[in-house]
């Protein structure tokens, strides 16, 4: 397991960012340090070795974990975009945001059929990202097996979203 002081420790609480009344929690010094990233990269990755085909990362700071978890859970990565950057040919889902409305979208050849996905991302909120992200790839014919974050703030439905699914969070504030 990892340390929660690493983690913790690691990453900048930000006032104010975005938007007044937001406390932005800022990963890039636990991405800037190579213990507390080794050991979050084994963390977040070791539950699933060898339980998954594919390791898909949430745009953008998914982006930067999933690769890592892919390269050593020895599977490929996909990327899991906002709307309008993929060239080829998508599926979308839309989600709801706390001021209107997002979209991620897929290459609709990106997984195999069944094959078992990993889904990634750095902070799990509301849960709409991440609910967002399983439709999509079930839609893309593949099997939203696992989910894993850095950290999930509490709030709901949160985790609720992740019902059925192997899911593995390194900390849940308070
Ligand atoms: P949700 O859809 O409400 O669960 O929000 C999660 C998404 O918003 C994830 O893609 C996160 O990267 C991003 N997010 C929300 N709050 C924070 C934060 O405090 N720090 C970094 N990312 C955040």
């Amino acid at each position: 397991a990892v340390d929660a002081a690493i983690l913790l420790h690691t990453i900048i609480d930000v006032p104010g960012y975005p938007r007044p009344g937001i406390v932005f929690k800022d990963i890039t010094p636990l991405l800037a340090d190579p213990i507390a990233l080794a050991k979050v990269v084994q963390a977040m990755a070791d539950p699933f070795k060898g339980r998954i085909d594919k390791v898909a990362g949430i745009e953008a700071r998914g982006f930067i974990l999933a690769p890592l978890l892919a390269a050593r859970l020895g599977t490929g990565f996909v990327p899991l975009r906002k709307a309008g950057k993929l060239p080829r040919a998508t599926w979308s889902e839309n989600y709801e945001l706390e001021y209107g409305q997002a979209t991620l979208e897929v290459h609709r050849d990106a997984f195999a059929p069944e094959e078992n996905v990993l889904i990634v991302d750095d902070v799990l909120a509301t849960g709409g990202t991440a609910a967002a992200a399983l439709r999509l790839v079930e839609r893309a014919g593949a099997v939203p097996s696992g989910f894993t974050a850095l950290l999930d703030l509490g709030l709901l439905p949160g985790r609720g979203v992740l019902t059925g699914i192997h899911a593995h969070i390194l900390h849940t504030l308070a």
